[in-house]
């Protein structure tokens, strides 16, 4: 169940700098990582703005934010400012904070998450089957405090593989979480 996924980006590979990695600290919203980014110079692709982001697993949509609102200064302000004096980001920050998404149900508690998308495939709707490879979105930056800060800047993929109500490699020390993470994306 946790092998046999594909890159979500053509030709790209798993990044091995930690802080692109799941449990990675992130201080700016006082959180942690629960995926992997896959960003240019770092994953063996070309990933820019709008580079198609394809389906790691065959599975059923789950959720395709074809109406996405972008964060506005005043949001991201209130988000970070929340984040910082609770001392966790939580589950309403964080999911501002992925921006817009596609979810992707594999069964039996797995599903992966698309973030950051600055668009999701046109045909893509919930409750449809995808194959492997297919291509549900692209590449942004939406979620990210660079869409409000700097909107050209920060264009990656943030990819998530959920399993229950926890993400793959929660808590794992570098070595193992990498050989997880090498383990899921072999066939
Ligand atoms: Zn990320």
């Amino acid at each position: 169940m946790l092998t046999g996924f594909r890159m979500p980006i053509d030709g790209a590979c798993l990044p091995t700098s930690p802080n692109l990695l799941p449990n990675a600290p992130r201080p700016y919203r006082a959180g942690v990582h629960e995926g992997v980014d896959f960003y240019d110079g770092f994953a063996c692709a070309h990933i820019g703005k709008g580079t198609p982001v394809r389906a790691a697993k065959a599975g059923v949509v789950v959720r395709a934010d074809h109406d996405y609102r972008p964060l506005t200064p005043q949001e991201l302000d209130e988000l970070l400012r929340r984040s910082q004096s609770q001392g966790y980001t939580d589950e309403q920050a964080l999911d501002r904070f992925r921006g817009r998404q596609v979810w992707i149900d594999h069964g039996g508690g797995v599903v992966t998450r698309y973030a950051h998308l600055d668009g999701v495939a046109a045909d893509l709707q919930v409750g449809m089957r995808v194959e492997a490879g297919q291509v549900i979105g692209y590449v942004g930056n939406t979620g990210t405090p660079q869409e409000v800060t700097a909107p050209d800047t920060e264009f990656h993929l943030h990819f998530e593989i959920r399993v229950g109500d926890s993400y793959l490699g929660k808590g794992l020390p570098y070595d193992e979480l990498v050989a997880v993470l090498r383990r899921a994306f072999s066939p």
